[in-house]
This record gives C-alpha cells, structure tokens and sequence, in this order.
C-alpha cells in the first residue's frame, strides 16, 4: 500500500503522529510520502495547491490528511479555495463519508440517546457547492445573489450507489434526506434515482425524511437511521449535528471517495487545526486515529480496522475525566493492539 501522508497544521500534525503509530503497529511496511501542504507552505512560499503536486498524489493508493489552516493565511478561505476544493475535485471526491458512532464514555449531550450507528454519505461535488451562481447590482438596494444547485443524474446516481451498497453491508436500511416538497426538480432527482436504483438492492429497505425533520430525529430518535444518502449542503448540516449528538469533534472521522478507484481517497479526522489548542499535546487523537479505520477499511483490510475501532472504545470507555494527553492515546491505543 502506498500512502500519501498530508500532516497539515497546528493539531493535524499532532493527530496524524498518533494515528501513523496505529497504522504501523497493525500494517508494517506501508510505503509512505509525506506533504508539505497546507498554511505552513502557503505562509512560505504562497503555493496552495499545484500541478505537481496532485499528480504525485496521484500516485498513492490512499490519502491520510491531518488538518489544513492556520488563521494567518489571508485572505480568509485561501486555503479552502486554493487546497481543499480544488483536490476534491482534482480527485473526484464525490462521496463525503461521514460515520457517527455513539461510544461509551462519549459525552453526548442527549438524555436517552439510544445506539447511535449510522453513515452519513454526502455528495461531494455538486449542489450548492459548485460556485455555480453570481451577483448583480453589488453596492446597489437592488443587490442581487444567486447561487444554483447543481444536480445531475450521473453525480447523484453514483452516491446513491455507493449509499446503497453500504446500506446492504449493514443493517438494510438507507434513508433519502432532501427537501423535496419544496425543492421538487433537485428532489425530484433525487427520489427517482433512489427508487430506480432500489430494485438492484432488494434487500435494503428504503425510507425518506425531509431535512428538517432529520435534524429533529437526529436528536429524539437518532436510532432509526443506519445509512443516510444526502446532497453537498444538508449533508454539510447534519454531519456537523450528527457528530454534535455523538459527543464531539474529538471522535468524528471521514472519508473523502472516489467510489469509482479511479483516484486515491483521502481520511481524515473532521476537526480542524485548532489553533487555540496546537502545540499543547492535549488535542484528541481519536478522531485521527478512526480515520485510519476507515482508511483500512477501504483497502479491505476489515479485520484491522475492526481492531482500531475496537481498541478506540476500549480507551474511550476506560477514560474517566482524566484530561487527554496526545501522545498517550496513540500509545495505549498500539498497546491494546
Ligand atoms: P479550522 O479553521 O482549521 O477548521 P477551526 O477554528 O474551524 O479550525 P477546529 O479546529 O475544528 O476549528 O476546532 C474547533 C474547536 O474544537 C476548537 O476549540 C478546538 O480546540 C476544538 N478541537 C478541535 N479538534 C480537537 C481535538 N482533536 N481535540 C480536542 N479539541 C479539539
Ligand atoms: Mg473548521
């Protein structure tokens, strides 16, 4: 396995240390290159993203990020626009992964919380993302923004694919969350597409929810969602909740796909640099280290990765209030390896 390793800045480069001593301890002799992207280059040179650089990630077969930024970057999004963005297209990350767990010893803000497992599968490439959209009059009273969502057959059927797949390898069950009362071209794409594609997938039962009822399960009855298949903005808005309900920042990872193998995907912990905690050693690396779970997951090395997802209750389990030091989560972590 060759893996292109982007530490990134302030606590992306502490997480991906412990996270790297996980992947070591479980899959020897990974061949890894290590990136130097993100603010710190930028700050030096101004280089974001280049040519080069995405070829020769290109060449890897899998993609670990820390985190990007660093608040001296101006101007603001430099990095999004200049880095994130453009990578994910570059790399044709059409498939934002986003799974929620509910861990015990996690500080979930619900009272009866339930099991909480499911998978958010967000589309990555289209919707309201695609800066698809302009301004007129700016400065004027008469200012006018627009910005159109962009749904196409091809982009949502291959999300919705992949959901269903995913769906089918666990409990059956794959919710379409939209807005289609209201939005009913965008919806109504959506809700064929899931119903004709359905039929492939006969064992999966299928359910929909309007968004802003989801976010009201998500809260009361998050029990009932196992997969969840979703465009680029709602599914920006219910993964941030999803791991609010979880407890945290500290244990969310995802996956960035191309569910067609054509380009490396790409882990990461969701957590940003946090700037306020970077240099400290007291930055949670588990979100770090369940992205390498999910990374082993995708080369199929499922036995590993249910090992790391395994040793990451444990210790979140036996935590207590004690306060996180980094390098000693990595440590026990390898240690229940
Ligand atoms: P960025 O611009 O890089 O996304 P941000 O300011 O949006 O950074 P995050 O880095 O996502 O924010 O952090 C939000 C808050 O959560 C901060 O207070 C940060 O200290 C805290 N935080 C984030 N990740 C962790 C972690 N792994 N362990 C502990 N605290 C964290
Ligand atoms: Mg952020």
């Amino acid at each position: 396995m060759k893996l292109a390793v982007i530490p990134g800045d302030g606590i992306g480069v502490e997480v991906t240390a412990e996270a790297l001593k996980v992947l070591d301890a479980l899959v020897p002799g990974v061949e890894k290159t290590e990136y130097d992207l993100g603010a710190r280059r930028y700050l030096r040179n101004g280089e974001t993203l280049t040519d080069s650089d995405i070829a020769s990630l290109k060449e890897h077969d899998v993609i670990l990020l820390g985190a990007i930024g660093d608040p001296r970057s101006v101007p603001a999004g430099v990095l999004e626009r200049g880095m994130l963005l453009p990578l994910r297209f570059a790399l044709d990350h059409h498939v934002n992964l986003r799974p929620s767990k509910l861990y015990p010893g996690s500080a979930t803000p619900l009272k009866n919380p339930g099991e909480i497992d499911f998978v958010v599968v967000r589309e990555g490439t289209e919707g309201l993302y695609t800066g698809n959209g302009g301004a007129i009059r700016v400065g004027t009273p008469h200012e006018m923004g627009t910005e159109t969502s962009v749904n196409t057959r091809y982009g949502v059927e291959r999300v919705v694919r992949d959901a269903f797949a995913r769906a089918a390898a666990r409990r059956g069950k794959l919710t379409l969350v939209h807005k289609t009362n209201v939005l009913v071209n965008a919806g109504g794409l959506w809700q064929r597409t899931v119903d004709e594609v359905a039929p492939e997938f006969s064992d999966v039962e299928v359910d929909y929810c309007h968004i802003d009822a989801a976010t009201i399960y998500m809260v009361t009855d998050p029990a009932r969602f196992d997969v969840i298949v979703t465009d680029n903005l709602f599914g920006d808005i219910i993964t941030d909740l999803a791991a609010a309900v979880t407890g945290g920042i500290g244990t969310a990872a995802s996956g960035n796909i191309d569910a067609s193998g054509t380009n490396p995907s790409m882990f990461e912990p969701v957590h940003g640099s946090a700037p306020d905690i970077a240099g400290q050693g007291k930055a949670d690396p588990t979100a770090a280290i369940l992205s390498v779970a999910l990374l082993l997951r995708h080369v199929g090395k499922t036995a590993e990765a249910d090992r790391v997802e395994a040793a990451v209750e444990a210790d979140l389990g036996s935590r207590g209030e004690a306060p996180v030091v980094t390098s000693e989560v990595g440590d026990r972590i390898v240690a229940a390896l």
